[in-house]
């Protein structure tokens, strides 16, 4: 099979748009879809901090390398790096030695913040002592994590390496599940809330096959390693769906992130965007009393009551 742009073999094919590209097309392809979703989603960036979530995968390393290379392009931004160590043996090391190559590669401030020590508590120890599936605490305590990692780094946004494939995943999941404020509040981020810092996904046009072979291709460091969680996922189920929905009909994935955006439009005309609360626990914005982070943590071990005046 030769590239649609060239008379090079190709090395991905798109059924979705029905092409198929060679390396060097591919990567030029990966790379201009990263700087379009860049401009929709966080336009008008002329300085300042920006924080990119780097799990050390090869998601989130993609999203870095483009990032530096887009702002070395143009406005002079401050570009950090934030890694979650969950505390999940076997598996984070590698990922985080990873990210540590990547940083250092690209000459860019790394902080590494440990759920241990800013929680008390891990994931794996949590495993252990709720029995649930650890991914419903292990990503709600992830995202608080990194939220307070890069409001603390004074970043104006923070990037996400969240592909087309995980998008599409859960914009099903939360429709399924009937779920309209979450899906309101998924990335990226369309309106500024008090100390949530703006999450931006500009690998949202890529799928996860071409983000992996652009990983590669690009020589860029990244961990391979599988988290051993991973398999209890309910996340799985709607992998396997959406696969096979774009098997038979290529272009699901991106008529889901349609879907996605017209309910948020909807959402935001009709409901606002309501400013949240915040946990009478930690202090962080939540939209009940007690924040989904503080809810786990209290089945695992005591939170400090708030302090009465
Ligand atoms: S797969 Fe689940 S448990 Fe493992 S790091 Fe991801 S969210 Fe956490
Ligand atoms: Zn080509
Ligand atoms: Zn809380």
């Amino acid at each position: 099979m030769r590239c649609s742009r060239c008379e090079r073999p190709a090395v991905v094919d798109q059924p979705y748009r029905s092409a198929h590209l060679c390396g060097p097309h591919l990567l030029a392809s990966v790379e201009e879809r990263f700087r379009r979703e860049m401009q929709r989603q966080l336009p008008g960036v002329r300085g300042g901090t920006i924080a990119v979530a780097l799990s050390g995968g090869k998601d989130s390393a993609v999203t870095l390398h483009l990032a530096a290379r887009y702002f070395r392009r143009g406005a002079p931004v401050r570009l950090v790096a934030v890694s979650v160590d969950e505390g999940i043996a076997g598996y984070r090391s590698g990922t985080l030695e990873a990210a540590a190559t990547l940083t250092s590669q690209l000459g860019v401030e790394h902080r590494v913040v440990r759920a241990g020590e800013r929680l008390g508590t891990t994931t794996d120890v949590a495993a252990v002592e709720l029995g649930a599936p650890p991914c419903s605490y292990c990503g709600v305590w992830r995202r608080q994590l990194l939220n307070r990692a890069a409001r603390d780094a004074g970043a104006d946004a923070l990037l996400l390496g969240f592909n087309l494939d995980d998008l599409a995943q859960t914009v099903l999941m939360n429709l399924v599940r009937g779920d309209l404020d979450r899906l309101a509040r998924m990335a990226p981020h369309r309106v500024r809330q008090p100390d949530l810092i703006p999450r931006i996904a500009p690998l949202a046009q890529v799928p996860e096959r071409e983000v992996f072979l652009a990983a590669r291709l690009a020589g860029i460091p990244f961990d391979h390693g599988e988290c051993p969680h991973a398999h209890r996922a309910v996340r799985n189920r709607f992998r396997e769906i959406v696969w096979e929905l774009e098997e038979t009909q290529p272009g699901t994935r991106q008529s889901l992130l349609r879907t996605h955006e017209r309910l948020v439009d909807l959402l935001l005309r009709t409901e606002g965007s309501g400013a949240p609360a915040r946990c009478r626990a930690c202090g962080e914005p939540s939209t009940g009393e007690i924040c989904r982070a503080c809810e786990f943590l209290l089945l695992v071990r005591p939170v400090a009551p708030p302090e009465t005046p």
